[in-house]
């Protein structure tokens, strides 16, 4: 518990190419009252950090004003081509591509959220590992993997 929020849920997907950054993608459910969906657990420099979920920024087209990415160097509407390096730049000088769409406001319930995250992360990746050891093994895995099981 940390500030009247708990993390009663949390449902983890591992990401099927293991050599990717892009480790699982998982919900969150609070307090048993909001899921939070499609965040992201991704391979930092040294332990998995977790994303929450973001939307790509766009701007408008200065000739038909469609939106597109700020990645996009063509409009996707009229073809006109956009300007290199648009958008706003983060204190290290990398231009914003995502903003998030939920974000912890209290610093100890982020750390809480994202902690509660990492551990079922790491609980799923041990699971994941120990049937695929047991495949190896000629042991069949076990199928009644219930996500409820303490
Ligand atoms: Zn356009």
């Amino acid at each position: 518990m940390s500030r009247g929020i708990e993390v009663t849920e949390v449902r983890v997907k591992l990401a099927s190419d293991p050599d990717e950054k892009l480790l699982a993608y998982c919900s969150v459910t609070l307090n048993n009252a909001i899921v939070v969906k499609d965040l992201k657990i991704i391979q930092g420099d040294e332990t998995p950090f977790v994303a929450m979920p973001s939307r790509k920024i766009t701007d408008k087209c200065p000739r038909c004003s469609a939106k597109n990415h700020l990645r996009a160097r063509f409009c996707n509407e009229c073809g006109t081509k956009l300007k290199p390096n648009r958008g706003d730049v983060d204190a290290r000088g990398r231009t914003k591509l995502h903003f998030d769409l939920v974000h912890p406001i209290a610093a100890e319930v982020r750390d809480y959220v994202h902690e509660k995250i990492v551990e079922a992360y790491a609980l799923e990746a041990a699971k994941s590992k120990s049937a695929r050891m047991q495949a190896v093994n000629g042991i069949a895995p076990d199928d009644d993997v219930s996500p409820d099981v303490e």
